[in-house]
């Protein structure tokens, strides 16, 4: 599928934090990453083909150009989820006893931002909200996000998310755009 990838060895152990088969990427054939990110196989084929069908498709109609750079805020983390509000003034960690989150299985992605083909950045903290193109980019990305993904979570899910778009695969079925 043309992604740029290095196998990576198994994570962790059954129980916790873990993911089989994972893989490194660091670009795909439409965008390289702003930096590598460790993903499950099956999480990284996901990603490529929702930039196939989604993100290269709405640049180019909403936009008038591609995207080329992907900027993502992180992929694998062992870590719970980030249910509490209260645990964003304790830093990055998850809540402590909280259910393992995808991220921790490698079936997870934070996506910030993309950079276009001129140089422009469209950033999900700074143009998710209001009436511009760029808006509009960013929330027509979230909704066809739903057809790709378990787990849609926006800026409009709360403020743990207010600059990035959370993407999984997991167990669960979320549209929260
Ligand atoms: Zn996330």
């Amino acid at each position: 599928m043309h992604v740029t990838f290095e196998r990576q060895p198994p994570v962790g152990a059954p129980g916790s934090c873990s993911v089989a088969n994972p893989v490194k990427v660091s670009g795909d054939s439409q965008a390289v990453w702003n930096r590598p990110g460790v993903l499950s196989c099956a999480m990284a084929r996901t990603v490529e083909r929702f930039e196939q069908q989604v993100v290269q498709p709405v640049a180019l109609r909403v936009l008038g150009q591609r995207v080329a750079r992907l900027v993502h805020m992180g992929t694998y983390a062992c870590r719970t989820r980030r249910t509490d509000t209260k645990v964003a003034a304790a830093g990055n960690g998850g809540v402590a006893g909280g259910r393992l989150s995808e991220h921790g299985k490698g079936q997870a992605i934070d996506l910030g931002g993309f950079e276009l083909a001129d140089g422009t950045v469209v950033s999900v903290k700074k143009d998710w909200s209001g009436a511009g193109r760029k808006s509009e980019f960013l929330q027509e990305l979230a909704r066809a996000s739903c057809e790709h993904f378990n787990v849609v979570l926006t800026p409009n899910h709360n403020a743990l998310h207010a600059d990035h778009l959370h993407l999984d695969i997991g167990p669960h079925r979320l549209c929260g755009y």
